[in-house]
């Protein structure tokens, strides 16, 4: 198993910046654990960056996919299939959205949703309008349209020039976002919690004043919920913690529960902006993937799951507002919507070294921008499991003193 490593750096291109002295190699996970080759285990509070809504290989999305995968796999966009059909009901019965676009990952979803806008705002709006205003710290993918839409320069740097049609204000900053808006603007896309930008929670009235400024301006409103949908805020989609419906929400990370699928959704006066050929994909909405998606659906939509949520993510978000008080020297902030949350230490950098000893101790965190943690729990991680957590992070914290 050591040979993986080294095979990795010989065959891996590398973006992902492994180190092979600390880097876990995965071989199994099971609910919120996942165990490494030598047999020790650890508490997964990462999912595979909110994609384990379920956790690790939950019994429905297997049966899902054991079942579907001896029907069909994939036979192209150019027929009808079930999954993909029964999938977008189940979506659109549970949004404010009308119809769907299947892809496969949350770039892809946000570019086809950026796609939509700018088709939609030549065809039924003003010829001359593309231009798409974003927050900074929002991140959108990695393709060239979406590092575009992602305002934050690092993403940029090295890949310019930039897709035209792009401008940045502050998240949270209405009046900002008013003040970008021009004869050229079609568009406004944000995520209603960001998430790699540091999870900053958009406060109400800025989501709102959005969808007021939209509707004034004639431009479409954007929500980007690729990480934060899908009952990630203990809320199916994060848009009904507002009371907003946007005209496009964007789709991926949790909706397949491991399993690689994106949706990109809009109203249907904004869905009419797409005719057929204006966009595709070879796989998205294939029967394997889709209906690994439903089995997630269908438990995340049962009665009091949404609600078991909510509950336990208040407990942590309690707990390590407690820990807070404790550690007042340590640390600086907690941010929460649901299990979307973040604990911004003191000092610039050293919250990779916590990840570390975390990961000493058999706890799986996420840190971001060198000073912040984060932890993307599955759904239905305990209350037992979040106690550990916060166990380890206490012991580990109170040792960087
Ligand atoms: C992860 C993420 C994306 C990109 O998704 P990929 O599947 O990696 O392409 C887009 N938007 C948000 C908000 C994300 O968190």
């Amino acid at each position: 198993m050591e040979n993986i490593k080294e095979l990795e750096k010989k065959y891996i291109i590398n973006t992902y910046g492994r180190d092979p002295e600390v880097t876990p190699l995965f071989v199994k996970g099971q609910g919120s654990n996942l165990w490494d080759e030598q047999g020790n285990s650890y508490l997964d509070l990462v999912s595979g960056l909110a994609v384990n809504i379920l956790g690790h290989c939950p019994k429905v999305v297997v049966d899902a996919l054991q079942e579907q995968s001896k029907k069909l796999f994939h036979c192209s966009n150019l027929f009808y299939t079930e999954p993909q059909v029964q999938l977008a009901q189940l979506l659109v019965e549970n949004s404010s959205l009308d119809q769907v676009f299947f892809c496969n990952s949350g770039a892809e979803a946000n570019e086809a949703a950026i796609k939509l806008a700018r088709k939609y705002a030549k065809l039924f709006v003003d010829e001359d309008r593309f231009e798409i205003i974003t927050a900074l710290k929002s991140f959108h993918g990695r393709t060239m349209a979406t590092i575009t839409a992602t305002g934050q320069p690092k993403f940029h740097q090295g890949f310019e020039p930039m897709v035209p049609g792009f401008k940045y204000a502050p998240f949270n900053d209405l009046e900002a976002f008013a003040s970008l808006v021009g004869d050229q603007t079609c568009a406004i896309l944000v995520e209603p919690v960001q998430g790699e930008g540091g999870v900053h929670v958009g406060t109400v009235k800025f989501i709102q004043g959005l969808r007021n400024l939209c509707d004034e301006k004639k431009l479409l409103l954007i929500f980007d919920e690729v990480q934060c949908g899908i009952g990630r805020t203990g809320k199916f989609l994060a848009s009904e913690h507002y009371g907003v419906q946007p005209d496009i929400t964007t789709l991926a990370k949790g909706l397949g529960g491991g399993v690689p699928i994106g949706a990109m959704m809009a109203v249907q006066e904004v869905a009419r902006g797409f005719n057929p050929g204006d966009h595709a994909t070879t796989f998205g909405g294939n029967p394997l993937a889709c209906a690994a998606a439903i089995a997630v659906l269908k438990t995340i939509l049962e009665n009091d799951f949404l609600v078991y949520v909510k509950r336990n993510s208040e407990y942590f978000v309690q707990e390590l507002e407690q820990l807070k008080k404790k550690l007042p020297s340590l640390i600086k902030e907690i941010r929460a919507s649901g299990m979307m949350v973040a604990v911004e230490i003191e000092g610039d950098s050293r919250g990779r070294e916590v990840m570390k000893e975390c990961l000493k101790k058999g706890l799986v965190i996420n840190c971001i921008g060198g000073n912040v943690l984060r932890f993307l729990p599955p759904l239905n991680v305990t209350a037992s499991e979040l106690r550990f957590a916060l166990d380890v992070l206490e012991g580990v914290l109170k040792k960087l003193k």
